[in-house]
């Protein structure tokens, strides 16, 4: 007997843990931008993994190095050398243009690796005492779900409950260079980790020049500027990376997510010689990072980046949908903004009369063929495949435009400050 969609929800629900709320739709084949459920209903993805598929479901070209290096060598620990390791490490580095590179596997691995690796420099380079370095980090932010990232996180879904917290660590409102100036003053700071765009916050975007003058800052305190650009990062916002946009060479770099191209968990850190050589043998690690099948399965991604062009295509359809939402935003009350950069973007749902919510929304999207995902209640984010086409990008405006529609005429909004 084939098994619904209800009962692979049901299996779920009775053997999973309960620790995400996913909408009711069972995906169970993708393929570029589209995503078919167990019934055979076609869907444009328009979250692509929290911005990991920027490459598109499946995409052949990623498909085939994960196929023929998974024929040949796939694991060796690093217990040993391996003949792809080098290969990538030269390719990554040269991309982005750092010294070396430290493999990981997902991003909160990166952003673990990248405060490991901070505070050893801090004690060896820079000479703060031992075990009194800072980090200091935003407001709002998401840099996943491990110990560090929940004792610096100020969401209480993610942290309450979780204690005790991780010392040494300081948080600071997003976007507000005076307080970065203020938090500098100790000496004690080893370096401030931030999202160039914070997007599990809802796509929060700072003022033009905010990352700029943040690492001018940093740079006269010998403070390290970290830029976590897991979810921004490999054309999402329409730059290669989003620190881009500021001409900002983060001191140390995270990236994670479409470094697969959604395949497989791989994450990057890159950074220079005199803080990455802070790190010695045994001291950091991991069983699967670096592994040879990441590494050619990385290779394929970055390069489908650049031989797609989907920066350019990220930033002309991101530019292009952000007017016609406008459109959408002007003619509908129930809509507060659009805001973002590239194809990273989202939309602030008001408070309703009927109680319904950004949720209610996502699931009518869903009927009607379109997968998108509340965050913080009252936003949807907006992050198609960079593959995406003018016609596609079309016709999810047209849908989300007409489901805004239906939902304000059955649900007024209740008049609030934008947020
Ligand atoms: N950092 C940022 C900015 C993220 O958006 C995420 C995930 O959404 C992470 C880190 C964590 O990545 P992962 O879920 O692969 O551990």
């Amino acid at each position: 007997m084939k098994l619904t969609s209800q009962d692979f929800i049901q299996l779920e629900n009775k053997y999973g843990a309960h620790n995400y709320h996913p909408l009711d739709v069972v995906i169970d084949k993708g393929k570029g931008v589209w995503v078919w459920d167990v019934e055979g209903k076609k869907y444009l993805d328009f979250l692509s993994a929290y911005s990991a598929v920027n490459q598109g479901h499946c995409h052949p070209k990623i498909i085939k190095a994960l196929n023929d290096q998974a024929n040949k060598l796939t694991l060796t620990s690093r217990a040993f050398y391996n003949s792809i390791l080098g290969e990538y490490e030269k390719f990554v580095t040269e991309y982005f243009g750092y010294d070396k590179v430290l493999p990981m596997n997902t991003g909160v691995e990166g952003d673990e690796t990248a405060i490991k690796l901070a505070r050893k420099w801090a004690y060896e380079v820079k000479g703060i005492e031992k075990y009194k370095a800072k980090i200091i980090f935003c407001e709002g932010n998401f840099h996943g779900r491990t110990m560090a990232a929940v004792s610096a996180s100020t969401d209480p879904d993610c942290r309450d409950g979780f204690g005790p917290y991780l010392p040494g660590i300081e948080i600071i409102p997003f976007n507000d260079i005076n307080a970065l100036e203020k938090a500098l003053q100790d000496e004690n700071v080893a370096a401030f980790l931030v999202e160039p765009i914070q997007g599990e916050a809802g796509v929060m975007v700072p003022n033009e020049g905010y990352l700029k003058k943040a690492h001018m800052l940093c740079k006269s305190k010998n403070v390290l500027l970290i830029c976590d650009e897991v979810q921004t990062g490999l054309a999402r916002t329409g730059k290669m990376l989003a620190s881009d946009y500021d001409n900002v060479r983060p001191d140390i770099l995270i990236l994670g997510k479409a470094l697969s191209g959604g395949v497989m968990p791989i994450s990057a850190v890159l950074a220079d010689d005199d803080i990455m050589l802070a790190i010695k043998p045994g001291q950091h690690g991991s069983t699967f990072g670096g592994n040879p099948l990441a590494g050619k399965v990385a290779i394929a991604s970055l390069e489908v980046i650049n031989e797609e062009n989907l920066v350019e295509n990220a930033f002309k359809l991101g530019n292009y949908f952000r007017e016609e939402m406008q459109k959408v935003v002007d003619e509908l009350e129930i809509i507060t903004l659009v805001r973002g950069k590239g194809l990273l973007n989202a939309i602030v749902i008001k408070p309703t009369a009927t109680g319904k919510t950004a949720w209610d929304v996502c699931v009518e999207l869903k009927n009607n063929g379109l997968l998108a995902k509340p965050t913080h209640g009252d936003i949807i984010r907006f992050a198609p495949p960079l593959v995406i086409t003018r016609e596609e990008i079309d016709w999810a405006i047209n849908t989300i435009g007409k489901v805004l529609q239906k939902f304000e005429t059955e649900n007024k909004p209740v008049v609030t400050e934008n947020r």
